[in-house]
């Protein structure tokens, strides 16, 4: 007879050292509660009560969840330096059907000390993990996103490797803009050299002069080859790109109107560093 889903699922709890299971009126077993391990990036953290808090994590494993953490705030023990926004962590977490996730333990891989350091690099973190916290789905595992925002929070954290970051996860995610093509007729070029090349995140990204008329704004060629290069290098590793500010300027424009279009809102993380004058 082959296995059920709910008994390969105690398989797995009985495994991880945890759970406790019961059989329905049809003798099928029943899951209560499942305990397991799984490496995580904590996107962020919320307060919660006198003591405890609340994390949002990336896992490799098992995609975004929240777990509760009990205790966060006060022991010295269980969590201490361990549960700080961007840290990379081994985490055992309980989890009950319809409840939230509980961690029960937890221990640093990588703080990212570096990134720490830096006001400019700190902010890109925060931006690059509530980024990801918008485009990715609960317990919908991605290890390839996962694996990005690791390489970007291990990296140099810099305003390029930010775009390349952000060019990466808006492709695992399904919205990839159009870059080295003409959404609307596919050419390579502006159109001619009388009309200017336009982004339109509307309509999916690059306009020739000739399909844009007035829609869009007006970016120059080579901010758009800047931009695809960084796209199509997305697993290349994390080469410094040389590029002209005023070339990441209008690079920085084109993807921030992007994003603020396909979510629906400016990132608080991208205000903050508008505000205290940092060049994302
Ligand atoms: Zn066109």
């Amino acid at each position: 007879m082959a296995l059920s889903p709910q008994k390969g699922a105690l398989g797995a709890a009985s495994r991880s050292g945890g759970g406790s299971a019961s059989l329905d009126e049809r003798g099928n077993v029943r899951t209560n509660m499942e305990r397991f391990s799984c490496t995580a990036l904590i996107l962020s953290r919320i307060d919660f009560g006198e003591s405890d808090r609340i994390l949002t994590l990336l896992t490799e494993e098992r995609g975004k969840l929240s777990a509760f953490a009990r205790g966060a705030r006060k022991s010295r023990r269980r969590f201490v330096g361990v549960l700080e926004p961007f840290s990379l962590i081994q985490a055992n977490l309980r989890s009950a059907r319809g409840a939230l996730h509980t961690l029960e333990e937890a221990s640093l891989v990588d703080g990212f000390d570096a990134l720490r350091r830096d006001l400019g690099a700190m902010s890109r973190a925060a931006y690059a993990c509530e980024l990801a916290r918008e485009l990715c789905r609960d317990h919908a595992a991605s290890p390839e996103f996962f694996s990005l925002l690791r390489a970007f929070l291990g990296g140099s954290v810099d305003p390029v490797e930010l775009m390349r970051f952000e060019l990466g996860a808006l492709s695992l995610s399904g919205l990839r803009p159009h870059l080295d093509h003409c959404v609307q007729c596919g050419a390579a070029d502006s159109g001619s050299v009388e009309l200017d090349s336009r982004f339109d995140p509307e309509r999916g990204g690059r306009l020739c002069g000739r399909c844009a008329r007035s829609r869009g704004t007006r970016i120059s060629n080579v901010t758009l080859g800047v931009l695809a290069a960084l796209q199509t290098g997305v697993t290349e590793g994390h080469g410094a790109l040389e590029a002209p500010a005023w070339v990441r300027a209008e690079a920085r424009a084109a993807l921030t109107g992007f994003v603020v279009h396909h979510m629906g809102h400016r990132l608080k993380s991208y205000d903050f560093m508008r505000d205290i004058g940092l060049d994302a």
